[in-house]
């Protein structure tokens, strides 16, 4: 299995080099040249498998210059070494009505994002012995807040790593908060920046193609990669839960083999929904992808016009990690939808940052429109959807998780289609309990926010996580707040490169 590049047909490399590098160097991210193909006969034989060996059967798949033992130990690191606290890694839990609730936040930084950043450091550090000549990797990331913990976490200490983190200053959740300027480790680095996501996305994108630094970090014996999921090794770990899940109810006779579910995804950066995308395209029974946003709307208008535009306001709402208007990972739906036409991405890509915005030929969004349902809510609907599910279901979920049962709600009363869904439930309420408790009514000001988790408990008894509440007077150890156009000079620094 060989991968590409989005914007650039010529570029080859192997799953190790796509995973060391991060991104292409022409600014493309990597794609598989073809997608492995599971029949219903091998889909049924991971039915009674356990979450490692789903894993190693899907991931073996993709990374065909790994051993059969590399790709194992990558699987019994990540998912087998106690760090997921539910014994089935990515549990699902059933609602009424069909609606199946994946728990993907059972992780050490109890965010979805511990799914691949748990197993990714073990896949770079595979990656790296095969093709890095014992450069030591810097990981770079931008984060609209899960990512950056998870992130941490998986790097901290790792052997040859640094890692440094940029999130938007006012953006995240006090908890995310805490989480990333308490972090332990002697490797990592933390900063805040003036701005929004996408400034320190883009300005991390723009400190990672710069061939200057490139020199710099070479003549130090260090290159840069990426832990955001423009890296290949971000998203194959992704496709594993949505083939978990499918067996999963299989197994619990809640849908036969062969049949039909839609996927409803709370989307920012589009990797998880990208990743259902290609479980589809692999064979698993997938009919509809359901693509949730907040009021930052952006791909919901794509998704239904063909055009998209990012030329609007940025809004700050209280699914924070959805906080985004350039959903990176569009770029490889377009390219596979397109029929791998590079051109073409390339073009849309450069239109979209010169411009702001772009369309696509109608031939992609029919097929766009055929793949995809999309939907959005406001913070009231979100919060409305939190206290219905919990009053109605005894059902707690995160604001992000609760966005996702908002849009299925819509997609359902307006087409009809009642076929079973798979939702993906991306946090844990925990990281959010000042806007999980006013959804719940039961808000107050007087309170710091641990506090508001012991009453979110005593009002609710969802257990609170252990990783969560150690973090209680815990007193920060990265407090530095930059701007996007010195984050350069920032990484130098941590770095102590000139
Ligand atoms: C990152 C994140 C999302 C968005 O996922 P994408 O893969 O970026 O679309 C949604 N919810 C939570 C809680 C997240 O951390």
């Amino acid at each position: 299995m060989m991968y590409t590049s989005t914007r650039d047909r010529s570029v080859t490399a192997s799953a190790a080099q796509a995973i060391t590098q991060g991104i292409s160097n022409e600014g493309g991210l990597f794609v598989p040249e073809q997608l492995p193909q599971f029949t219903k006969d091998e889909l049924a034989a991971m039915v009674s498998q356990s979450y490692i060996d789903r894993a190693v059967t899907v991931l073996s798949r993709f990374l065909t210059d790994f051993t059969a033992d590399e790709v194992r130990d990558c699987a019994q690191s990540a998912y087998g070494s106690g760090r997921f606290l539910a014994p089935e890694v990515a549990p699902v839990h059933s609602l009424k009505d069909g609606v199946h609730v994946l728990e993907l936040w059972h992780g050490p930084t109890c965010a979805f994002k511990d799914m691949a950043l748990q197993i990714l450091p073990h896949l770079m550090r595979v990656s790296a012995s095969k093709t890095s000549d014992g450069k030591e990797i810097v990981i770079l990331v931008a984060t609209s807040g899960d990512t950056g913990k998870a992130a941490l976490e998986g790097f901290r200490d790792a052997p040859h790593t640094r890692i440094l983190v940029f999130y938007p200053e006012n953006g995240v959740s006090p908890m995310q908060k805490l989480q990333m300027t308490t972090q332990e480790g002697g490797n990592v680095g933390v900063c805040a920046i003036r701005g929004n996501f996408d400034d320190a996305q883009s300005g991390v994108k723009t400190i990672f193609t710069d061939p200057t630094m490139r020199t710099v970090l070479a003549e130090q014996g260090m290159m840069f990669s990426s832990a955001n999921s423009i890296n290949w090794g971000r998203l194959v770990p992704q496709i594993v839960y949505y083939f978990s899940a499918y067996c999963d109810l299989v197994a619990a006779g809640s849908i036969a083999m062969g049949d039909p579910v839609n996927v409803a995804v709370p989307t920012g950066n589009f990797g998880n929904i990208l990743a259902a995308y290609y479980a589809r395209e692999m064979g698993l029974p997938v009919a509809r992808l359901i693509c949730a946003s907040n009021c930052n709307n952006v791909l919901t208008d794509f998704l239904r016009t063909g055009t998209y535009d990012r030329r609007r306001a940025f809004h700050t709402t209280i699914s924070p990690s959805m906080d985004i208007l350039i959903s990176s990972n569009l770029e490889r739906l377009l390219y596979h939808l397109s029929g791998c036409d590079a051109e073409l991405v390339a073009g849309l890509m450069k239109e979209l940052n010169e411009t702001g915005s772009y369309t696509v030929p109608a031939a992609l969004m029919e097929k766009l429109r055929s793949l995809f349902a999309a939907g959005w809510c406001d913070d009231e609907q979100t919060m409305q959807a939190i206290r219905t599910t919990y009053e109605q279901q005894g059902y707690l979920c995160d604001t992000h998780t609760a966005v996702a049962v908002s849009v299925c709600e819509q997609y359902r009363a307006e087409t009809g289609d009642n076929t079973p869904i798979v939702l993906a439930s991306t946090a844990d309420p925990y990281k959010f309990s000042a806007s999980v408790l006013r959804a719940l009514g039961a808000e107050r000001d007087d309170e710091d926010e641990f506090d508001k988790v012991d009453r979110l408990h005593a009002l609710t008894g969802a257990p609170v996580p252990p990783s969560l509440a150690v973090l209680k007077g815990k007193q920060p150890r990265f407090t530095q707040v930059c701007d996007r156009d010195t984050m350069e000079q920032t990484v130098r620094a941590l770095l102590a490169v000139k």
